[in-house]
């Protein structure tokens, strides 16, 4: 929400104060890797135990990796990788494998993404469709969230007639914690432009991502 002390600001100008003045001041590394030791000392492990040595570097390692995504700009992902086509037939990525860490446990969310789009004189690599997922994918996430993202990544880079997101997946933190029975998954859609307003469009692509469901 934007501060009431802020209104007078563009949006804009409201994320470069934002992004000039930290809430937080810096955290190192060591920091990092402090935080993990008091984690293992909260769990009543002991951090200075052989196994365990060196744990705190490598997990600052393995969530720096699985949130990479942030350090990412879809400019940089594509790098030119949009061209001048003359098509209007969809065009459908299936079974994108996708993994992702849920932001309430910071725990995977496992996955795959179907990602379908009907140009309007503007195609893009089809391995990029993978990255996009990949990148937005690589940060702390709702499931939610992160199928709008992909489909709305899409609707502005290439202003197509409509793009249509599915991704299921499953939540370890609901897998693991015995709320939810393992093999369980939880789908979710962004369905924007044609794929929101036409039914029979939404039709086809559903009907082609489950005749994928059925192949696995
Ligand atoms: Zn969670």
């Amino acid at each position: 929400m934007t501060p009431s002390n802020s209104s007078d600001l563009s949006p804009v100008e409201s994320l470069e104060l934002a992004l000039k003045s930290p809430s937080h001041p810096p955290v190192t590394e060591e920091d990092m890797r402090q935080a993990v030791r008091t984690l293992l000392i909260g769990l009543g492990e002991d951090p200075d135990r052989e196994g365990l040595l060196d744990t705190p570097k490598r997990v600052v390692k393995a969530l720096k990796f699985l949130t990479s995504g942030y350090q990412q700009s879809l400019d940089e992902l594509l790098n030119g990788a949009v061209f001048t086509e003359n098509t209007d037939e969809m065009v459908l990525v299936r079974d994108i494998d996708l993994f992702s860490s849920c932001e309430h446990h910071i725990l995977p969310i496992l996955g795959r993404a179907h990602v379908a789009y009907i140009p309007n004189g503007k195609v893009i690599g089809l391995s990029k469709i993978a990255r996009i997922c990949e990148m937005y994918g690589r940060r702390l996430q709702v499931q939610e969230r992160l199928t709008a993202q992909i489909a709305d990544a899409l609707q502005g880079l290439l202003q197509p007639q409509g793009v249509a997101v599915v991704v299921e997946a499953t939540h370890m933190c609901m897998v693991m914690r015995g709320v939810q029975k393992p093999g369980s998954w939880t789908a979710t859609s962004a369905m924007r432009g044609i794929f929101a307003d036409d039914a029979r469009t939404r039709q086809e692509f559903m009907s082609l991502i489950q005749r994928s469901s059925q192949l696995r």
